[in-house]
């Protein structure tokens, strides 16, 4: 059996997805004329509580894009160290929006309120000027876990008080919204400009949407042309994420509980370092005693288990989908107890 745990990329279309790519209604949406593509954004900003939003081509180039606009050149951004900004952009903050990092270690992922104001540059003719937070919902490297709304509101407060914005790199939001309850408006409405993924656990085969205030996006929609990212009949593939919004979020809580029963079963292997974070999402994040996760990659993967050993060789990362069944679940439990053992 082939299970795929690398990801929740590795997803494919459905049939309606694909049904929907056929019929769809498209034009040129470099001219804003593609209907799909506005019906999408449209709805994107409304589920979102924001004035618009606008379909980009991949989930970095939506991150990027919103950096660009937000922060000026030279300023200094707050981000978590292993944010995927900065691990994960191949220094597209550097090379792209051309701002410095400060970067903190948060707790499980997560930027501490109380952390927050220390990190502020301090208005001095030597020192870059603080533009930026970024926090990520939910916080990948860290398994998955849960900005909580109250820690957002108070970055947020921090933050304006500071003169400085927040972004929310919202690749898996819906993962959030689906296991919290609380709806992607509120996560939102605390931040100045978010992105949330298409192409992961939502199913689709490409896009990110950026949301935010009709002026941001109005920048960001000049951004998107510079970096190559202005389509044409982009219709075929917004339907999509139609379909992604209709249907496909409500089912995450699945993937969820597949992420559970991973866990489960992770957590009483002698091989595993204790206190590697619980699973509150889709991503599973463990650590191993004897390190070499590499090497527990390749065996995982000759019995079938497709996973991703972590650039500190430490962890291993399963992220659930809907594209495994549970019985491929069952099956990988089964392979992880004999390894991990
Ligand atoms: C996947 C991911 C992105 C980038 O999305 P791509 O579409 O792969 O470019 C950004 N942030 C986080 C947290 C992600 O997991």
């Amino acid at each position: 059996m082939r299970v795929e745990l690398r990801s929740d990329t590795f997803t494919i279309p459905t049939e309606r997805m694909r049904k929907a790519m056929y019929d769809a209604e498209v034009g040129d949406d470099v001219f804003a004329e593609d209907p799909t593509v506005n019906s999408l954004e449209e709805q994107s900003a409304a589920l979102c509580g924001k004035e618009a939003a606008l379909f980009v081509p991949s989930g970095t180039m939506a991150n990027q894009i919103c950096v660009r606009v937000q922060a000026p050149r030279g300023s200094e951004i707050i981000l978590q160290e292993e944010a995927h900004l900065w691990v994960h952009e191949v220094g597209g903050l550097a090379a792209l929006a051309q701002v410095q990092t400060c970067l903190t270690k948060g707790k499980g992922g997560i930027i501490q309120p109380d952390e927050l104001p220390a990190l502020f540059r301090i208005n001095d003719i030597h020192c870059p000027s603080t533009k930026l937070v970024c926090i990520e919902q939910t916080s990948m490297m860290a398994g998955g876990t849960i900005y909580p709304l109250e820690i957002i509101q108070a970055i947020a407060r921090i933050a304006q008080e500071r003169g400085a914005k927040v972004h929310m790199d919202g690749a898996r939001l819906f993962n959030a919204v689906v296991a919290s309850g609380i709806p992607a408006a509120a996560y939102a409405s605390p931040v100045d400009s978010l992105m949330f993924c298409l192409s992961k656990g939502l199913g689709c085969p490409v896009g990110s949407m950026v949301v935010g205030s009709a002026d941001f996006i109005k920048e960001a929609r000049v951004v998107r042309k510079l970096y190559g990212g202005g389509m044409r009949q982009v219709g075929v593939l917004a339907a999509c994420g139609l379909v992604a919004l209709e249907e496909m979020i409500q089912r995450l809580a699945e993937d969820h509980q597949k992420a559970q029963i991973l866990a489960e079963v992770i957590q009483s292997c002698s091989k595993v370092e204790p206190g590697w974070p619980w699973p509150q999402t889709n991503i599973v994040v463990f650590g191993l005693r004897e390190g070499n996760a590499a090497l527990m990659e390749k065996k995982l993967v000759e019995q079938g288990v497709f996973c991703l050993a972590m650039e500190d060789n430490q962890r291993i990362r399963l992220v659930t989908h809907k594209d495994v069944s549970f019985d491929q679940i069952r099956y990988a439990t089964d392979v992880l107890e004999e390894l991990l053992n």
